[in-house]
């Protein structure tokens, strides 16, 4: 996709810090970092959502990340890391290339996912359950 920043990434036309790179799939630091060793995963062909990957893609990437969270929470001592992927814009997704984040975590490093925990109505959880099976 030519005004990708992404695509310019992977086929080498701005540059990255590169860290792995498949026929399927490319990693790199993130340029501003939640934590130094912050590393994205991205497939090589232009995709917007983690829905729109093929399952030869989804396979390495998974496989890619978790050699990453490896690699980062060695390098940089991290006793922890999270792996995300924002999908869309309301779920905090810039860049419209499909990618996952590999984020090193430390106790008390001053990042807060901010997560909060609802509770259920009488009978939604069950509706929901029912919903989303019957969509699998
Ligand atoms: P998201 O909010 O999930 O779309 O995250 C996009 C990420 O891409 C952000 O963490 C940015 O810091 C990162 N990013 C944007 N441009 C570059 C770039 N040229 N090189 C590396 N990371 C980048």
């Amino acid at each position: 996709m030519a005004d990708c920043i992404f695509c310019k990434i992977i086929a080498g036309e701005i540059p990255a810090a590169k860290l792995v790179e498949t026929d399927k799939v490319v990693s790199f630091l993130d340029i501003n970092p939640v934590n130094p060793g912050h590393a994205l995963i991205v497939p090589r062909r232009h995709v917007s959502s983690f829905l729109d990957l093929q399952q030869n893609e989804l396979h390495v990437m998974i496989f890619v990340a978790r050699r990453v969270a490896a690699a980062v929470t060695e390098a940089t001592g991290s006793p922890a890391f999270n792996i995300l992927q924002n999908d869309g814009e309301a779920a905090g997704q810039i860049v419209d290339h499909c990618h996952m984040h590999v984020i090193p975590r430390a106790p008390e490093d001053g990042f807060s996912l901010g997560w909060r925990q609802l509770s259920y109505e009488e009978g939604e959880l069950e509706a929901l359950q029912v919903a989303i099976r019957r969509r699998l």
